[in-house]
């Protein structure tokens, strides 16, 4: 880790931080060197071959040597040029004193000498020193327009602040340099309500303000931190933190801030008093890189937000990141729900000799980059957040327009399970809300299934068995799912009104791998049997272990072996439409 004793890191202002993170890469002084040995080397032989009567022999041919000033002469310019262009200002400077100098060597053989030579060379002198001064002034314009553009790239244009960019480019600098900060991210409470109430040129004298304030601060030093403040966007503004000894001192660092805006603010004659949440996050102790460290502080800010009350200071846990993925799963899901986006895809189910008996529907959720989310991370959440119910009507609803389309000529006699949350089925108005549904679809209630985990059997009481009762009255009929995951007892089991028994993946995961296992797997299809329920492995994966379940009797099969789940288009084809 750098040094990041108070006294090892040199104080710089918002702004010069700003210019030296957003400055172009500068050229290698050595190339400058290198430069000038290379001229001087150019004049050197420039001034010999022009004095010297040597003659070579070039392919057979004699050629005086003083035909070689020109080709050494002009390499020197080219040097002088490449200054110019490389090294700006120092270049041009540097170029010219090398041009000026070489005239008094060059009129002192014209006028003492009276050596005419010098005369093209005088000549070539003065338009170099022309060309280098035009494209010194043509590349001051230029580089004056490319620092207004860095300046803009990283600049916020209302506050005058850096902005996100320009706080990631320091953070991405001190992270290469292993430096030790924290970033902390800021947002002010009832912003909106200012811009609502007075609008947004008022919002923006608001920000305007705090952000002036909030400069002067960093720039002042006061807080005995290295401070840096940029304003992300909207209300949102993020504080890095550098030469720090402890975590008190952040804290100390933020209370300096938060004075600051807590100090009457007027805008259209009206007194504002201010505050905000902070969020806090290190580095490295928090996270490794800028991206994370921006989640892990939002992570923070938004547990301090959702705690409510004036200012609220949190430091990051890795425990509130599984809360902010909690949520913005939640969030998700209702976008989805609002918008009909929960996906319905379909796994076919087979019977032992292949034919293909039906589909069980099985939700998907996408993200807003497009990719999935996993049932076992949103079911839960929709279970917790009482969305469940809305996302197994939504796949019901899929899921009987699909099976009424594709048994709708009477060439198929296909069956589709779908999975009932306990929680949705114990709502009062669950028989209406299915009913409605499947009358509606226009489907032979028969050809339907739901699937109820095996917990519902340890867990539920009478009214669980009347539901499924009312289910099969209706003529549904019922999967216990999961089976053989929980502890019911037999005797429930033979109370319970089931048609189907799924038995869990992971029995049928280790089925093969011993006689024990297996003898397992075929007394649970036995006691199917028995209680004349109809018998269902799922997961099954290799043809091994269909194998095995044709011996032992089961008699359906779901899995990977004979298909995946596929979207609805797909299990068309599959039904051979
Ligand atoms: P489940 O009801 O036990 O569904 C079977 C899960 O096993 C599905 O995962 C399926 O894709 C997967 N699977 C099937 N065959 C194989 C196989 O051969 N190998 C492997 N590795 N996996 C296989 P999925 O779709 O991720 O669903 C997970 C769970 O989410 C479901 O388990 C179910 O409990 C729940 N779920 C899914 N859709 C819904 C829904 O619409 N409503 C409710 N309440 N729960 C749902
Ligand atoms: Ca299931
Ligand atoms: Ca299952």
């Amino acid at each position: 880790m750098g040094d990041n004793s108070k006294k090892h890191i040199r104080k710089r202002k918002i702004n010069d931080t700003l210019k030296s993170i957003s400055a172009s890469k500068k050229i290698s002084k050595s190339i400058y060197v290198l430069l000038l040995i290379l001229h001087a080397l150019a004049i050197l032989y420039t001034v010999k071959t022009t004095r010297s009567d040597e003659v070579w022999m070039i392919f057979g041919n004699p050629v005086p040597v003083s035909v070689f000033t020109g080709v050494y002469s002009s390499f020197a310019n080219i040097c002088v040029i490449f200054l110019v262009v490389l090294f700006r200002r120092l270049g041009f400077f540097t170029s010219v004193v090398l041009l000026f100098a070489q005239f008094p060597m060059m009129c002192a053989s014209f006028f003492v000498r009276h050596s005419y030579t010098s005369i093209p060379g005088i000549f070539t002198n003065v338009v170099t020193i022309i060309a280098v001064s035009l494209i010194f002034a043509n590349n001051r314009r230029i580089g004056k327009y490319q620092e207004q553009m860095r300046e803009i790239a990283v600049t916020d244009m209302l506050t005058g602040l850096p902005n996100r960019y320009a706080c990631s480019m320091l953070m991405g600098e001190l992270i290469r340099k292993k430096e030790k900060f924290a970033l902390v991210s800021v947002n002010l409470n009832n912003f909106k309500t200012i811009n609502d109430t007075l609008g947004h040129k008022a919002g923006d004298e608001m920000l305007i303000e705090i952000a002036n304030r909030w400069r002067i601060l960093a720039d002042s030093g006061e807080t005995g931190t290295y401070d840096f403040v940029a304003r992300l966007g909207s209300d949102e503004f993020s504080l890095i933190i550098r030469s720090y000894e402890n975590e008190e001192e952040i804290y100390k660092t933020i209370d300096f801030y938060e004075k600051e805006l807590e100090r009457k603010i007027m805008i259209l004659n009206c007194d504002f008093f201010m505050n905000a949440c902070f969020g806090i996050a290190e580095y490295p102790n928090d996270a490794p890189d800028s991206g994370a460290l921006f989640s892990c502080a939002d992570a923070a800010l938004h547990e301090a937000k959702r705690k409510g009350g004036a200012n609220k200071v949190l430091h990051f846990t890795p425990e509130l990141l599984k809360t902010e993925r909690y949520l913005a799963i939640e969030r998700r899901l209702r976008v989805a729900l609002e918008n009909n986006q929960i996906i319905t895809y379909l796994q076919p189910q087979f019977d032992l000799n292949h034919v293909l008996c039906g589909f069980e529907a099985l939700a998907r959720l996408q993200d807003e980059d497009g990719n999935f989310i996993s049932p076992a991370e949103f079911v839960p959440v929709a279970e917790k957040a009482g969305l469940i119910d809305k996302v197994d009507n939504s796949v019901l609803t899929q899921a009987a327009d699909f099976l009424s389309k594709v048994n709708a000529d009477g060439k198929n006699n296909l069956k589709i399970s779908s999975n009932i949350s306990v929680r949705h089925l114990m709502k009062n108005d669950f028989i209406e809300e299915i009913k409605g549904l499947l009358e509606k679809s226009g489907v032979n209630t028969r050809d339907f299934k739901i699937e109820i985990t095996e917990s519902i059997m340890i867990d539920s009481d009478e009214k669980a068995l009347s539901r499924i009762e009312e289910i099969k009255k209706m003529g549904m009929q019922v999967a216990i799912d999961d089976f053989g995951t929980g502890y019911s007892s037999l005797s429930y089991l033979q109370k319970f009104p089931a048609d189907m028994l799924k038995i869990d993946k992971s029995f049928i995961d280790v089925m093969n791998d011993n006689d024990a296992s297996k003898k397992y797997v075929a007394s649970i299809i036995s006691i199917g049997h028995i209680l004349n329920l109809e018998v269902i492995s799922e997961g099954v994966e290799s043809l091994e272990q269909v194998e095995t379940l044709k011996a032992i009797g089961c008699d359906y099969i779901q899995g990977y072996v004979w298909g995946k789940p596929v979207p609805i288009e797909e299990a068309f084809k599959l039904a051979g439409l």
